[in-house]
């Protein structure tokens, strides 16, 4: 039979007429970029991470960009991250002509180790940017506590962490400012990319709006130096009507992690690691297996859905060689990145499905 990764498809049978309705309300009034829709969600998704101000961008990816450019991040300039994550992360520090400064991650979460962060400052450190990985975030408190005494800013890249609770505060709600990625794939995904940043900083806040748009005040004068970093309306519309379903969503995505727990061994595969006094939103549920890629070709002849976020961390990519490092820089993100496998978690899940997963698996790895 097979089971996808996701399957956006079953999604949408669930939603159809509330996102048609969004979609002809926005052919309807022919306004596309910015606009109510996107002021409306820029409302919704602050209010829903606890924020003052949401600004609706692009991407995560222009998130984190416009994120740095209006802490005023630069040439010059030191930034802290885990080499453990998606490659926008440590791109966007380059791009804004910032150095990354990796540091390793927790073994039992996949999170930068806070442990490890100090050693790396130096007085040209100006912000540490802690990734809330598949679901679950960072250790916060540790990771303020040294940005305060060091005076950094923390850019929380929440990606895939929209929803994420640590000690009952929300991603968004603790870093000086966050980021969210709408991609499709991502828990609210819309139907194309964008992304948005929140934070409670007034000042910054208008700042991240002011760049968004080229830096321009009013239209036509150029105030600063920013970018084409709009959302759209379709975007937000349809953003708009999941949202609603997030927190159903998130359950799902839970109940389906702890039916896995009940039925996978959890000797010869390592299940996720639950830190204390956080919610997981399970944007992926990652396992951990040692001949990893031999289960990975069994589950792909099975037809069962499955990744490798990510098969290289990012101290070891091509286009990071200028930085350094070498092999065994990082080990704990080195040896996670031979390991992990993602499983399917989506939320429309079957409990035929995940039996057919565990199956799959449990004759993989036996
Ligand atoms: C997806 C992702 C991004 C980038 O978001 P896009 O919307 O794809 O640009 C950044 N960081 C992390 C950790 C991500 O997972």
């Amino acid at each position: 039979m097979g089971v996808p990764l996701l399957d956006l498809k079953a999604q949408y049978a669930t939603l159809r007429n509330e996102l048609n309705e969004a979609l002809l309300r926005v052919a309807e009034s022919q306004h596309f970029i910015l606009g109510p829709e996107v002021e409306a969600l820029e409302r919704e998704v602050a209010e829903y991470s606890r924020c003052k101000h949401g600004i609706g961008v692009s991407s995560g990816t222009d998130a984190i960009l416009v994120a740095l450019m209006a802490l005023g991040i630069g040439p010059g300039d030191e930034v802290i991250t885990t080499p453990f994550t998606f490659f926008a992360t440590g791109g966007c520090v380059s791009r804004v002509g910032a150095k990354p400064v990796f540091v390793d991650i927790e073994p039992q979460t996949f999170n930068i180790d806070p442990a490890l962060i100090e050693a790396a400052i130096t007085p040209r450190t100006k912000a540490i940017i802690p990734v809330h990985l598949y679901g679950q975030m960072a250790d916060m408190d540790p990771i303020m506590d040294i940005a305060k005494r060091h005076h950094l800013a923390v850019i929380e890249d929440a990606a895939q962490a929209i929803g994420a609770e640590y000690k009952g505060k929300r991603a968004g709600e603790i870093g000086t400012v966050c980021c969210f990625s709408f991609f499709p794939s991502k828990n609210l995904g819309g139907f194309g990319d964008g992304g948005m940043v929140v934070t409670n900083d007034d000042a910054l806040g208008a700042k991240l709006r002011l760049l968004r748009t080229h830096g321009m005040q009013p239209k036509y004068y150029y105030k600063q130096i920013g970018g084409n970093f709009r959302l759209d309306a379709i975007q937000a519309a349809v953003l708009r009507v999941k949202l609603k379903h997030l927190d159903a969503w998130s359950e799902a995505r839970q109940r389906n992690a702890a039916w896995y727990r009940a039925h996978l061994p959890n000797t010869s595969i390592g299940l996720p690691v639950e830190a204390p006094d956080r919610r997981h939103i399970y944007n992926q549920f990652m396992i951990r297996i040692a001949q990893r890629d031999q289960v990975a070709a069994a589950l792909k002849q099975a037809g069962i859905g499955h990744e490798i976020y990510y098969p290289v961390p990012l101290h070891l990519q091509e286009c990071f060689a200028d930085l350094g490092y070498k092999p065994g820089s990082m080990p704990v993100s080195e040896s996670a990145a031979l390991e992990v496998l993602a499983l399917p978690i989506y939320p429309e899940l079957t409990e035929a499905q995940l039996a057919e997963v565990a199956t799959v698996l449990k004759s993989a790895v036996l």
